[in-house]
């Protein structure tokens, strides 16, 4: 079993996270190229649905953030350093899930 060394803390509403590899990586810039969302299709059509439906009667958007949280989209923190995937980096830290490079390049399939 891998122990995770995570540590989260809230500031206001800034979340920051103590990588694996020993980086520190946070929300508080914002935009940022840590924070990603992994959307499926299924998750971009209801996006989109829910878009038309703001859109049309009110000619705008408003509602960016829950939009993207209803559609099922899933945030993703990735570490600069080492490239670690963090799912759900805000949810409760034992629901967060790390993912790691295990390979580059598909295996010689003949
Ligand atoms: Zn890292």
């Amino acid at each position: 079993m891998v122990m995770a060394a995570l540590s989260m803390k809230d500031w206001a509403s800034s979340v920051i996270l103590k990588c694996i590899c020993g980086h520190t990586i946070d929300d508080i810039a914002a935009p940022n190229e840590v924070e990603h969302l992994l959307v499926s299709y299924r998750a971009m059509e209801r996006l989109q649905d829910l878009v038309d439906e703001e859109c049309g009667p009110s000619g705008s958007i408003d509602m960016w953030p829950e939009h993207w949280e209803e559609s099922g989209a899933v945030d993703v923190w990735k570490c600069p350093i080492c490239e670690r995937l963090y799912v759900n980096p805000k949810g409760k830290p034992e629901d967060v899930v790390i993912y790691k490079i295990e390979r580059i390049g598909l295996p010689d399939q003949s």
